[in-house]
């Protein structure tokens, strides 16, 4: 599995950074983001290296799926109700960490469009 030594999020998945992990498969991981945007905050991660949604190579459709797949398991495992997701796929939309991901967001009431 493609692994990137330098990526913070290669290094949660390893385990040789601590984070609070709330759900894993064999292909996910979900753990609770460090600086919480919302009541519930999880970001759900491939556990493969994918710099960015904008860099995915075709043909990861089905990793894809597996990655909102869990992000519906975490939402239920967490008694969420009603939830957003959010994926930042470069810079300007405010991708900061170089490892795709998907927020899960709840407990509060979200505008929209987003801003
Ligand atoms: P983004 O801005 O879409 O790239 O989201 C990156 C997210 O990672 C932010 O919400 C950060 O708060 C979160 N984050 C950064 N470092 C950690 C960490 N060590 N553990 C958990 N979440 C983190």
């Amino acid at each position: 599995m493609n692994r990137d030594p330098s990526c913070l999020f290669c290094r949660i998945i390893a385990g040789e950074i601590p984070a609070a992990r709330v759900f894993e498969d064999a292909d996910t991981l979900a753990f609770r983001d460090i600086a919480p945007a919302a009541p519930a905050h999880l970001l759900v991660v491939p556990k493969e290296h994918i710099a960015s949604l904008a860099d995915c190579a075709d043909g990861r459709d089905e990793l894809l799926g597996r990655l909102l797949g869990a992000a519906a398991r975490v939402a239920r495992q967490e008694r969420l109700g009603s939830w957003r997701t959010v994926i930042n796929a470069g810079a300007a939309a405010g991708q900061t960490v170089g490892h795709l991901h998907l927020h899960l967001l709840a407990g509060r009431d979200f505008s929209w469009p987003p801003g």
